[in-house]
């Protein structure tokens, strides 16, 4: 068995000690002779394992008692509609920044149910090289919420400031979530689906303050319904169990094997220090970003001679640095660099551009 260097966007690189423990249990959990993915939702050892993840989850973000922590399905894209559904019943304009793709398409499905949502902000203009500053955001009147992406994904476009409204701020923070220390007490809802930097695919998080959650349209269904999600501990319906128990398995790998998100926002910054710096220090490679606003998480990088991008692509696959292609919108190379992919990962794939740039360069 060989496990090689993942750098894909999402399902990303889950850390190897997670994978281990799982296996390790996938047959018998903890002598009780089945699998978590066997195990009713509703019994006690199931629940102890949802229970436990959300403790543990809740100590490494600090996050207060008047917020709820949802486990939702449906990914991120879901809570595209969630949001404005679970917030706008009470009337008021949804404000959005626009950053980029991600950005974008929370735009485009809020609109659906709102009228007159307005721009706040965009770097449309600078082509997502950046984002808006504090000063050129302008909300509109009577603005229900402020909706940005912490972190554009698809772009490699993270914020570097916190927006200063007097609204409850709302972040899709799918790519940069439990990265580094977070102040939760800034925000009104969180949302992030797993795959990138929380577990496997199919479970999402919402992490919402206790006075938004009696704000939905009527018409919400009540799958998507945040109040109904809490009054059931996140059980209304069956939930995506094994996801949940994964994800438990990773919060507790953040809090004991690394020592929390002080020591892994630490690690984060040299591991993406040391890419950009690869980059910026040769004219083969490039990053457009402004330097404020580089991702920490999805670094995506061009070569001078397009050409060459295939020629690239093919040969890291064969060294064994997988997942390299850029977005298919976008094209050229994106690495994405969570927190489950080693600083081993970011050495050999530096080592192999130095070499690349070398033999064709
Ligand atoms: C991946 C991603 C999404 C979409 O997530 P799904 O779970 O596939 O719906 C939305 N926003 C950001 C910032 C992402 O990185």
């Amino acid at each position: 068995m060989t496990r090689l260097f993942n750098f894909c966007a999402g399902p990303a690189a889950l850390p190897e000690a997670v994978l281990k423990k799982a296996q390790y249990e996938m047959l018998d959990w903890q002598g009780r002779g089945l699998s978590v993915m066997e195990m009713s939702h509703r019994s006690d050892d199931y629940v102890a394992i949802a229970v436990q993840a959300e403790k543990d989850l809740r100590e490494l973000l600090n996050i207060p008692d008047n917020y709820k922590v949802l486990f939702m399905q449906g990914g991120a894209s879901s809570q595209f509609a969630m949001v404005p559904l679970n917030l706008l019943g009470k009337g008021g304009i949804p404000n959005y920044i626009e950053t980029g793709v991600w950005a974008g398409k929370a735009i485009k499905e809020a609109s659906r149910y709102a009228e007159g949502l307005h721009i706040a902000g965009s770097s449309k203009d600078r082509n997502y090289t950046c984002t808006p500053s504090q000063s050129e955001l302008q909300m509109s009147d009577n603005a229900a919420y402020l909706h940005f992406t912490s972190n554009e994904t698809i772009g490699g476009l993270a914020f570097d400031y916190l927006p200063q409204v007097d609204v409850p701020l709302v972040c899709d923070m799918s790519s940069d979530i439990l990265s580094k220390p977070l102040d939760v007490t800034q925000y009104g809802v969180i949302y992030a689906g797993a795959q990138k930097n929380i577990g496997p695919a199919g479970l999402t998080l919402v992490i919402i303050r206790d006075d938004l959650l009696d704000q939905a349209m009527a018409v919400t269904p009540s799958m998507m319904n945040y109040r109904i999600c809490a009054d059931n501990d996140s059980m209304y319906n069956t939930p995506p169990t094994y996801a949940w128990y994964l994800a438990g398995l990773v919060f507790d790998w953040l809090k004991n094997d690394v020592g929390g998100l002080e020591k892994m926002a630490e690690i984060n910054t040299r591991k993406a220090e040391k890419l950009y710096q690869a980059i910026d220090s040769s004219d083969f490679y490039g990053n457009p970003i402004a330097v404020a606003n580089r991702s920490q998480m999805n670094v995506p990088f061009t070569l001078a001679d397009t050409a060459l991008e295939k020629v690239f692509l093919a040969e890291s696959e064969k060294a064994g640095l997988l997942n390299l292609a850029g977005h298919r919108s976008v094209g050229g190379m994106r690495a994405s660099i969570y927190n489950a992919v080693p600083e081993a990962a970011i050495d050999a794939l530096i080592s192999f551009m130095s070499d690349f740039e070398k033999r064709h360069g």
